[in-house]
């Protein structure tokens, strides 16, 4: 990255209300390798948004389903809550959904299960799968409340 690039400004943007979240996409953008930093910027269908929940309303982000490779958006929607939630389990949600969008939700070398291959690429990315005891919510949530 250089300084006439126009960087990580337009993938960080939706995230400019939580500088402790933005700080944390930005730390995983700058650690991912540079063929995928390309990727994502490259690719007009490559976004990111917040994941906002509006109670009653389900959710404000709208997304299409991620098709076969090099078909439908790839947007990676992050909730707030991982501005405030354990830095660890924050740096390897943002890998992961990261890693999902460069495998275009497929899998990864042998690993032929999505979130499997997710986990690793995010490992092998430096942002492994913390143990349980720093997740916020086991394992995923299922009702969500609303985000303060
Ligand atoms: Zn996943």
């Amino acid at each position: 990255m250089t300084l006439n690039e126009p960087g990580f400004c337009q993938l960080l943007e939706p995230f400019a209300d939580f500088p402790e979240l933005l700080r944390r996409v930005e730390l995983v953008l700058n650690a991912i390798p540079p063929e995928v930093q390309q990727d994502f910027l490259e690719d007009p269908r490559f976004q990111t948004a917040l994941h906002h929940f509006i109670p009653g309303s389900g959710t404000t982000v709208k997304l299409a389903v991620p098709g076969p490779a090099g078909q439908g958006s790839r947007c990676v929607a992050l909730k707030p809550r991982l501005a405030t939630s354990n830095e660890r389990f924050a740096l390897y949600v943002i890998a992961h959904e990261f890693a999902h969008a460069w495998l275009r939700n497929g899998g990864w070398g042998e690993i032929l299960d999505s979130e499997e291959a997710a986990d690793a690429l995010a490992a092998h990315w430096g942002f492994e799968k913390p143990p349980r005891k720093f997740w916020p919510f086991p394992p995923w949530p299922t009702t969500e409340r609303q985000e303060t």
